[in-house]
């Protein structure tokens, strides 16, 4: 396919502004390609040569590709510079250059996307001394030959900004409608490869090819995710009875991929995290005894004085791309394996996950202290279960994730087959000072509320949440009318607020509030210091005056034991799961 019929959808792509405008332009680009380019054309409209999870650029930069535009278009730099303040994009820049010597390209061949992508995916590989200028020859023939408008493109596609406004996601309605397949279909082949050029590849081919595609070594496979449990009888009445029940760890979601003696890290968002993780890496591979294996698990830091895992956030202090070798000795990790996803070449995603812990268990020879396998068990009876999750809260995890026995790996999908079960930390009573209208389905009704407890000291109302979530349809409909009535311009009086209302009220009302943790809060946000996370709305107490309300001082006092309750301090009279609404 000749570049220039890419390089004008591309350009339609820009202008257009609707989701079905933009749509048909690219059904049209994809029916006129041929099966041999699909991938390169599809590749080329997201916008890099290469499918998103590798984490690969180019290497050139805004100055290198001014030179390279200078030395095509014969213009100084200087000149590009001018144009460049005036315009803002380089990429247009180069267009209007081309503009100006429209006979040069009457003698050159005309482009290809085949030599465009080629050219652009054999960039990064220009390394050494004199790459810079080799990288430069190497655009600026591009561009020499190259009509404006693929000018233009060629420009920001090898600086990795096309600006065309088409999000990945977009790809799957695109190809399904194509080649008139259920987009279901497409979507389960880019849930196995993250890679939509080879799903478009595939569908070209037909259907059946497309079916044929599966999880593949190096390419990472979207996580099979879990729905949330409201307590172990929903989970045994979904489950059938019986479960496997996990502990569940709060780390980062890895899925390793090990061929022969390269290990690859990917993410939930399957980005490639393995340099990140250099002490990860040789524990992995001896742990994993197949040649070529995929499996997923949890990384966790682990404070070693404590013996605990560290919260969350700390993780995430590894994701940085320099001081890597200091934070790996100041934050270690550990990851803990859960599932398989393909042994030797073979994807065991379709067998139950009986099976598929059973062969991770044989596969795996735990590394203490770097790579295990998650802790399980097996049961039907309540006691053990509770059991089990106050161990787990001991260890200092999150709670358990309940996996059906019987159920595939479902990859990308969120559904019932995995609950999981975290124990809330308690409710408080908050007075209602504020509320926010819903957007959808809850338009109209006020879909969230501000949420204040009282400071003892001053008397005042502060917030500290923002509710929208636990209501029935019954319970919006109901509060809206009720709170309509008595809905104010500005703030109550007696109300520290910051967060901008579309209604606010005297304090008079109190909700019961579910919450899985407290955090501190800014005061330019919540004026009293401390925030919830996850709050669920539960019940209206009508029992209850404003002053009886739930103080800063007692949230701050759960603030300050939360972990040591996490750490194993759970009252065993106490169920772990709030009054249920009855
Ligand atoms: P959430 O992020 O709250 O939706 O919980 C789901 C996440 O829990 C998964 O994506 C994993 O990152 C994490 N997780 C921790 N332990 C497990 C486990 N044993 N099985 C599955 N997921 C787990």
């Amino acid at each position: 396919m000749l570049y220039r019929v890419l390089a004008e959808a591309l350009e339609k792509l820009e202008q257009a502004s609707g989701y079905l405008e933009k749509n048909a332009i690219i059904v049209d680009l994809l029916k006129r390609t041929a099966v041999e380019e699909m991938d390169r054309v599809v590749y080329l409209l997201l916008g890099r040569p290469w499918p998103t999870y590798v984490s690969k650029e180019t290497g050139v930069g805004i100055q290198q590709m001014k030179k390279a535009i200078s030395t095509a278009s014969g213009h100084s730099l200087k000149e590009i510079e001018n144009l460049m303040a005036r315009i803002g994009d380089l990429g247009e820049v180069a267009k209007l250059l081309a503009e100006r010597r429209k006979q040069v390209v009457l003698f050159s061949e005309p482009l290809t996307v085949e030599k465009v992508f080629d050219r652009v995916k054999s960039l990064p590989d220009v390394t050494g001394e004199g790459s810079v200028d080799r990288k430069i020859a190497l655009i600026s023939e591009l561009l020499t030959s190259a009509t404006p408008i693929e000018a233009k493109f060629i420009v920001r596609t090898v600086l990795g900004d096309l600006r065309i406004g088409v999000a990945e996601g977009r790809m799957r309605d695109a190809i399904a409608a194509t080649f008139n397949l259920p987009p279901e279909i497409v979507e389960h082949a880019y849930m196995l490869t993250t890679d939509y050029a080879i799903v478009a590849k595939a569908a070209a081919q037909g259907v059946g090819t497309l079916r044929k595609l599966g999880v593949t070594l190096g390419h990472p496979v979207s996580p099979m995710l879990a729905q949330r449990a409201e307590s172990v009888d929903e989970i045994l009445e979904r489950m059938g009875g019986k479960a496997a029940f996990e502990i569940k760890l709060d780390g980062i979601r890895i899925q390793t991929h090990k061929n022969e003696d390269k290990i690859t890290l990917f993410t939930r968002r399957m980005e490639d995290y393995t340099s990140m993780f250099p002490d990860l890496v040789d524990p992995i591979r001896k742990a994993l005894n197949p040649k070529r294996v995929i499996v997923d698990g949890e990384l966790v830091a682990m404070d070693k004085d404590r013996q605990k895992p560290m919260p969350f956030q700390e993780v995430l202090k590894r994701r940085r791309k320099y001081g890597i070798e200091k934070a790996a000795e100041q934050i270690p990790i550990e990851i803990y394996l859960f599932d398989v996803l393909m042994v030797e070449g073979r994807s065991v995603i379709d067998k139950p996950y009986k099976e598929r812990r059973e062969i991770l268990e044989q596969i795996v020879t735990s590394v203490p202290g770097k790579v295990m396998i998650v802790e399980k068990i097996v049961t039907g009876k309540k006691e053990d279960i509770l059991k089990f999750l106050k161990h787990s809260l001991s260890l200092g995890h999150e709670g358990l994730v309940a996996k059906d026995l019987e159920s595939p790996y479902r990859a990308g999908r969120r559904e019932f087959l995995w609950l999981k079960l975290k124990p809330e930390v308690d409710t408080v009573d908050l007075v209602v000072v504020g509320a926010h209208y819903g957007k959808g389905k809850r338009a109209g009704t006020f879909g969230s509320y501000v949420l204040a407890a009282r400071d003892e000291k001053t008397g005042r109302y502060k917030t500290v949440t923002r509710c929208g979530s636990g209501y029935t349809d019954k319970d919006l409909k109901e509060l809206t009318e009720f709170f309509n009535r008595i809905k104010l311009e500005k703030p109550s009086d007696e109300v520290d607020i910051e967060i901008e209302c579309d209604a606010y009220f005297k304090p008079e009302v109190i909700f019961e509030v579910a919450f899985e943790e407290i955090q501190l809060s800014p005061p330019e946000k919540h004026t009293g210091g401390v925030g919830l996370r996850f709050p669920r709305f539960i019940r209206i107490r009508e029992d209850r005056r404003p002053e009886e309300a739930t103080t800063i001082e007692e949230i701050m006092q759960m603030y300050r034991t939360q972990h040591g309750r996490k750490g194993g301090e759970l009252n065993a009279e106490r169920s772990p799961f709030p009054k249920g609404r009855g």
